[in-house]
């Protein structure tokens, strides 16, 4: 049984500039306006979310299902897509001022524990691990020594299995560590994004939590492990290779790929005739292969910026986001 991608629009508020979309929420629809008196294009979604939407509403309509599935046993992911600028950092790790802008991540690690709070049956061990993926290669963000730069790789189990060699996944018994582990790797986030002159506009982030669980009289019964992706992507803007050389040319070359291989491994787990899924094109795929498609919860929340200059860049990532839909 495959589920197929949940996919949300999120849009942020607008600049000074003219609105170039317009939003039906009840229709869960959006239409971008191609120019004055044209009838404009109409994208329909599973949801469409304005910029009045808050944080918690956004958590609520599209994020908390990953969540509460991931605590009985599936595997989740939580992806932000689209151009630089449009609210994917905001969504995911929220702002930074006051508590009420917390984004996907610390509600999600919110919920989880409250949850372990309340179940008395099962016991739980709670791991976190936070990964930058920057011109296909790995950094763990939760590396605190002094060679932080190291590179990670990715291995395979006989069993197909992926994982990280040598990333860390350490254990968190409270809400707190956990958040304080989230905004640890979050500044490691910026300090890198320091050196890389900006890069995290062009590196994919993964936050996830591990979870282990396991009936709580009964130390023979079987440990259900699962995990919780949440994703920050990288900028979906496409700059022509004509525009670009050097270091820039190579990592637009590296989202390009990586971005295009996400939708078509979403689109071969769609596909009940294909048996070839192509997850190790791309250091993301790789890494998510495990929480795409099958039982697991999907969900991508395309990130609309509706300034009218914007609109080149609106109806791509609503293009994306259609294509990701397809069952
Ligand atoms: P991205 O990560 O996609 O490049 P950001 O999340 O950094 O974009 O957002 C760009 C700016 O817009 C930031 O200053 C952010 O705080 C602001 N912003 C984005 N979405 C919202 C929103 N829904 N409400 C308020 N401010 C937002
Ligand atoms: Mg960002």
């Amino acid at each position: 049984m495959h589920k197929r991608v949940k996919v949300c629009i999120r849009v942020r508020p607008a600049s000074k500039d003219h609105a170039g979309i317009v939003i039906n929420e009840q229709d869960k629809a959006i239409s971008v306006l191609n120019e004055p008196n044209g009838n404009g294009t109409r994208f329909r979604f599973d949801d469409v979310m304005g910029s009045h939407v808050t944080q918690e509403q956004v958590y609520q309509r599209a994020a908390m299902e990953a969540t509460e599935s991931v605590l009985h046993g599936y595997n989740g992911t939580v992806m932000a897509y689209g151009q630089t600028g449009a609210g994917k950092t905001f969504t995911m790790s929220g702002g930074k001022t006051s508590f009420s802008d917390r984004g996907i991540c610390a509600r999600s690690i919110a919920m989880l524990f409250a949850a372990i709070k309340s179940d008395a049956e099962h016991s739980y061990c709670v791991r976190v691990s936070y990964i930058e993926i920057y011109n296909e290669a790995l950094y763990d963000l939760l590396d605190f020594s002094e060679n932080q730069q190291r590179e990670l790789v990715v291995q395979e189990n006989d069993k197909g299995q992926t994982s990280v060699k040598g990333l860390s996944r350490p254990v968190v018994e409270t809400e707190e560590a956990a958040l304080d582990l989230l905004f640890q790797g979050e500044t490691n986030r910026t300090i890198a994004e320091h050196c890389l002159n900006n890069a995290s506009t062009r590196s994919h982030c993964i936050f996830s939590l591990h979870i282990e669980k396991r009936a709580h009289d009964d130390s023979k019964s079987p440990v259900v492990s699962s995990k919780l992706n949440l994703v920050d992507l990288a900028g979906s803007e496409r700059m022509k290779k004509t525009q670009v050389t050097g270091a820039m040319l190579k990592e637009t070359m590296h989202i390009n790929k990586s971005l295009t291989f996400l939708e078509q491994v979403v689109i071969a787990l769609g596909d009940q005739k294909r048996d070839h899924i192509p997850y190790r094109q791309t250091t993301l795929t790789n890494l998510l292969k495990d929480s795409l498609g099958g039982n697991c919860r999907t969900l991508l929340i395309a990130c609309v910026w509706p300034d009218e200059s914007q609109n080149d860049q609106t109806i791509a990532t609503l293009k994306f986001a259609t294509r990701m839909m397809r069952v």
